[in-house]
């Protein structure tokens, strides 16, 4: 034949070499696919071998590799489309948030740099973008409060629901302050107990 066109018999193909993906069981239930000598691919059921096939250009098959790659087709039921990944470094549809830490990660090694250079005095603007970093670390600190039983004043009420929107689990607020100032200045000082030792005198 000289033209192979969609939905072909694919026993119909001449010369396809069929192959299928090494997880495919021994049953015969496999998607098979055959490269045609116009550079196209051949995808048929092994179960049919005498159905249809389809055809496919390389692009089209490449696009599909790689979703499946990628997790999009681990759910061969799904019917939602799947989610589409966004480009390492892109904005992301709540890119509000990270963008402004982004914003702030630059303005703190910014400052840090200059702290750095030693006999470098951080002048007025400086000293000022720095004082406003430290306070709105310090508000955070302030807001996200969390109890001894892991319960953050905003992100989880003392009713124990989470608010909507925000992960189950610890704050992230909280877990964030506590991975750059330690858990120490994050954690609020236990009271102050006696021991049984010091109580000995007694
Ligand atoms: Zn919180």
């Amino acid at each position: 034949m000289d033209t192979i066109v969609n939905g072909v018999t694919a026993s119909d193909i001449p010369h396809a070499v069929w192959r299928k993906s090494s997880k495919s069981g021994a049953q015969g239930n496999c998607v098979e696919v055959a490269p045609l000598p116009t550079g196209t691919i051949a995808v048929r059921n092994s179960r049919h071998p005498d159905g249809p096939a389809l055809i496919f250009t390389q692009d089209e098959m490449t696009a599909f590799v790689d979703g499946a790659k990628a997790g999009e087709f681990d759910d061969p039921l799904a019917t939602e489309p799947p989610p589409v990944a966004p480009a390492p470094g892109a904005a992301t549809p709540d890119s509000g948030t990270p963008a402004r830490y982004r914003a702030i990660g630059n303005e703190l090694e910014s400052l840090t740099g200059q702290l750095l250079e030693g006999d470098t005095v951080l002048d007025r603007d400086s000293s000022e973008r720095l004082l406003r970093l430290l306070s709105g670390v310090a508000q955070l600190q302030q807001l996200h409060r969390v109890d001894a039983d892991g319960n953050c004043t905003i992100c989880r009420t003392k009713s124990r629901r989470w608010h909507p929107g925000s992960r189950q689990g610890e704050c992230s607020v909280h877990a964030a302050l506590s991975t750059y100032l330690g858990r120490s200045l994050t954690t609020p000082a236990a009271p102050v107990q006696r021991t049984g030792a010091t109580r000995r005198s007694g």
